[in-house]
């Protein structure tokens, strides 16, 4: 069982099964809220624990669409994880357990800044992945 929390410990979930992708984003938003490196996860699988009260969602303008969620005591970005989705993606940087994947690919990298190297051999775009 995989364990994540925010900062503060707040916010609790758990991760029945492991996530199936990682990937890094560097555009700006993703860089700016701090959760460049994330996971995907299946909804059936992801367990709120505690801290729902202490969640806040950030809705961007369009044509931005991706709202991201924070702890809102200590601004831990945790990523999309209120989404209704079947599968979405929560910040990587908030599990408490080693994940035993690594990163697969990276996206947004026109948006990369200079002083940010990429040190894998993981697949690079220039926008989203081309399905
Ligand atoms: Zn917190
Ligand atoms: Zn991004």
């Amino acid at each position: 069982m995989l364990k994540g929390s925010c900062c503060c410990g707040t916010i609790k979930f758990t991760l029945s099964s492991p996530p199936t992708m990682m990937g890094t984003c560097y555009c700006t938003r993703c860089r700016k809220v701090g959760a460049t490196t994330f996971v995907f996860v299946k909804r059936d699988s992801f367990k709120l624990i505690s801290g729902v009260d202490s969640i806040s969602t950030y809705k961007p303008e369009a044509p931005y669409k991706y709202n991201r969620c924070f702890c809102t005591h200590c601004g831990t970005s945790l990523g999309e994880i209120t989404s209704p989705e079947e599968s979405f993606p929560v910040a990587a940087n908030c599990f408490d357990n080693e994940l035993k994947i690594t990163n697969m690919f990276h996206e947004f990298v026109k948006e990369k800044p200079s002083w940010y190297g990429i040190c894998d051999e993981a697949k690079q775009f220039i926008e989203h992945p081309h399905q």
